[in-house]
């Protein structure tokens, strides 16, 4: 017989009488006693408008049942582990994209790891010379780095390159002109719009050119007593081919000087060494644009430099320090972790040899299709055997470019080498039944979740981004 909602709610039991419960007792080792009351109150209260809203046979029976005060408790418990089990976890990336940002972009170096973990610790000298005892800017090693090998005469560090970017403009242009082709007008993914941006830091954008066509002629044109700023941006994540033309950067230099304003470019992945050294395109070089005249350069830590998220400003002396003494460089700064993380990262790469086996993102963008393959042949050994029957588990190389043109390996990500894709080699999970979505599903539901990707209506899960083949195993 359905019993009548108030008597479902006479039988509730109080919070006080449900903490006491032995279930609930046993957590008072991990969580404290207000944490268990907050948790205990919540369930009841979920139980009490269950019961109110008391719409269908079902819910009434589940309600008969739950109120009953040893499973009331096991709720309690395990609305508790959930919120204390919530937050980052660990996850298998078998996307292909080694910078992914949704999953926390750069994997660092073991070396900047452990300077991180050793700077969270420990107390550091991060504004303090300690042979002296005096005040120091907690920059100073990752721009001595920076300088060393970029070329820069000067260099300081905030929190991203949004950042950055905003800094940058505050400082050199507030309140006048920064003339940008409006081939550049760019929009990188979680809202970074460059115009945007540019009103942001309290200038005012000047557009130049067409979407597809800038001349120089459109730069010098543009330049007026009150530009402050010939501002260049990276394509990061797009390409624009066809009937194109832009503003070479030795001519953008010129046009800079004569125009008698600064020059400062955006770079986004900010690469310090060049890729075409791996067989990789060409991604603008620190070093190389510094050198060409550019002023200042701005570009990301945890992109293809492969350190923690930070945006590095790079360039002119007399800029840099006008830049450092901004207000806003102390809203932006970056905290000793990251600075400790970036400057292990930045000395792996006074090492040349070393430098490919210790940057991960190095390591995964180099890596060999055949040892790739291995490690899928070896993957897919052990999922067959995991995964059980109506399972079909392949192994398939993949080439740069897919049969329609568009990219199909892996992709490099967060805005570096755009339109490129890596040689890799994915494994292939199909099902007698089940669709592509649920295999990603079951995968997905991994104690350690594993993301793969679906492709032409096929499960994926693109072994260049995963170093170890057990780790697939859902
Ligand atoms: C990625 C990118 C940014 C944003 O950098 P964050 O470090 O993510 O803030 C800005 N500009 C360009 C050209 C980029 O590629």
């Amino acid at each position: 017989m359905k019993k009548s909602s108030t008597i479902l709610l006479r039988e509730l039991p109080g919070v006080d009488e449900l903490v006491r419960h032995e279930t609930l007792g046993a957590l008072l080792a991990r969580y404290s006693h207000e944490v268990i009351t907050d948790a205990a109150r919540e369930v009841l209260e979920r139980l009490r408008l269950n019961i109110l809203r008391e719409e269908d046979e079902k819910s009434v029976k589940s309600i008969n049942k739950a109120v009953c005060i040893d499973d009331i408790a096991s709720m309690v418990t395990e609305s508790l582990e959930a919120f204390a089990g919530a937050g980052l976890k660990r996850v298998v990336n078998g996307t292909g994209t080694i910078l992914h940002t949704n999953l926390g972009r750069a994997q660092l170096a073991e070396e900047a790891a452990r300077a991180a973990f050793n700077a969270a610790l420990y107390p550091v000298d991060l504004e303090m010379d300690i042979t002296t005892g005096v005040r120091t800017e907690r920059d100073r090693a990752v721009e001595a780095l920076v300088c060393a090998l970029t070329g820069a005469e000067a260099a300081c560090v905030v929190n991203n390159n949004a950042g950055a970017v905003l800094l940058a403009l505050n400082t050199l242009a507030e309140g006048a002109e920064v003339v940008v082709s409006r081939g550049e007008l760019i929009e990188i993914g979680g809202s970074f719009r460059l115009p945007d941006i540019i009103e942001k830091s309290g200038c005012r954008l000047k557009e130049v050119g067409t979407t597809n066509r800038t001349h120089a002629s459109d730069y010098t044109g543009a330049i007026t007593d009150s530009t402050a700023l010939l501002f260049k941006a990276h394509r990061s994540n797009y390409e624009v081919v066809g009937f194109t033309a832009e503003v070479g950067l030795k001519e953008l230099v010129k046009i800079a000087e004569e125009g008698g304003v600064a020059l400062v470019e955006d770079l986004g992945a900010g690469a310090l060494i060049d890729m075409a050294r791996f067989g990789l395109p060409k991604e603008p070089v620190v070093a190389q644009r510094l050198e060409a005249g550019v002023d200042i350069v701005t570009f990301s830590g945890d992109k293809l430099l492969g350190g923690p998220q930070s945006g590095i400003i790079a360039g002119k002396r007399k800029l840099v320090d006008k830049i450092r003494n901004n207000p806003l460089k102390r809203a932006l700064r970056c905290d000793k972790m990251t600075i400790a993380a970036l400057e292990a990262t930045l000395k792996l790469y006074l090492n040349g040899e070393e430098l490919c086996n210790r940057l991960p993102v190095l390591r995964l963008m180099t890596r060999s299709v055949e040892e790739i393959t291995g490690n899928a042949n070896r993957a897919a050994l052990l999922l067959r055997e995991r995964l059980g029957p109506g399972y079909t588990v392949e192994v398939k190389e993949l080439g740069t470019d897919g049969a329609d043109g568009s990219v199909a390996g892996s992709v490099v990500g967060g805005g570096s080498l755009p339109g490129y894709g890596l040689p890799t080699a994915v494994i292939v999970v199909t099902h007698e039944e089940l669709s592509a979505q649920s295999i990603y599903n079951r995968f997905l539901a991994s104690s350690t979740p594993i993301l793969g990707r679906i492709n032409k209506e096929l499960f994926l899960l693109d072994m260049r981004t995963v170093e170890e083949p057990e780790e697939v195993l859902p």
